[in-house]
């Protein structure tokens, strides 16, 4: 289980996240909607401690985890971004292999056999040696993904992991996004996909200036919302 606890951070004086909480069960998926500004990437870096919080706590299984090597917490935690972020001079295959070298510290051969399996389940075995310019932003993401799930986490992240793509790339994506739910993995998806998030989400968050305004389940939050904040950005957004 992943526990955010009263997590503070400001740049300078703008106070960034001003007490975040969220509970995501084991196996269970937390989507977070929210306006733009509101600190949503901000929170997933907090979690996976691409920047240190102010003031509060982050558990995972119900252990702090600000203490922990950040290094040996990337490997629990997983985060694909928006913009993929994999290495353009390397090829498909090496991208996953590189991380496994390096986080995993897996011999060369038994990194590159589980590249290969890994990017099967993703669907792109065909693609282990082009360049990511030579994919599709869909396939790029399923790359990150791929590499992103090699390393076994315990968690994954998600930050608006399919906003870069074009429309009709968004569905396969959003697939497997929705298998890896399904399959049981704890994940955090940041997503301004409203029918996703109504679909495959054990809880839905919303955000707003810093703070978790309203969680629930999916059917409260999008049929009952309660907060007016909430119910403006649904009319904006349905
Ligand atoms: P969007 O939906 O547009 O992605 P968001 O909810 O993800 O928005 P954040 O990116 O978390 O919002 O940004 C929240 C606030 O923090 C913004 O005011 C932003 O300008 C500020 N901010 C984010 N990162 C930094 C940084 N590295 N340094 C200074 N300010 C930052
Ligand atoms: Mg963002």
């Amino acid at each position: 289980s992943l526990a955010v606890r009263d997590i503070h951070l400001a740049f300078g004086s703008n106070r960034v996240l001003r007490g975040v909480n969220l509970d995501v069960p084991r196996g269970g998926t937390a989507c977070v909607i929210g306006p733009s500004g509101s600190g949503k990437s901000t929170l997933l870096r907090t979690i996976n401690r691409l920047i240190e919080p102010d003031r509060g706590d982050v558990l995972l299984d119900g252990r702090s985890v600000l203490g922990d090597d950040p290094d040996a917490l990337r490997r629990r935690i997983g985060m694909v971004f928006q913009q993929f972020n994999l290495f353009p001079h390397l090829s498909v295959l090496r991208n996953i292999v590189l991380p496994l070298r390096k986080i995993r510290r897996l011999p060369p051969d038994e990194a590159e056999a589980l590249a290969r399996a890994q990017l099967e389940l993703v669907g792109l075995a065909g693609k282990a040696d082009a360049r990511p310019g030579q994919l599709s932003g869909g396939q790029q993401q399923r790359v990150a993904i791929a590499r992103a799930l090699a390393l076994r986490p315990q968690v994954m992240l998600f930050d608006e992991a399919t906003s870069a793509l074009d429309p009709e790339l968004v569905k396969g994506v959003l697939g497997l996004m929705a298998d890896l739910s399904a399959a049981g993995m704890t994940m955090v998806v940041v997503t301004h996909e409203m029918g996703f998030a109504r679909q495959v989400a054990d809880t839905v968050a919303f955000m707003d200036r810093g703070v978790v305004l309203e969680a629930g389940a999916p059917t409260a939050v999008f049929e009952r919302p309660e907060h007016p904040r909430l119910r403006r950005f649904l009319a904006q957004v349905l």
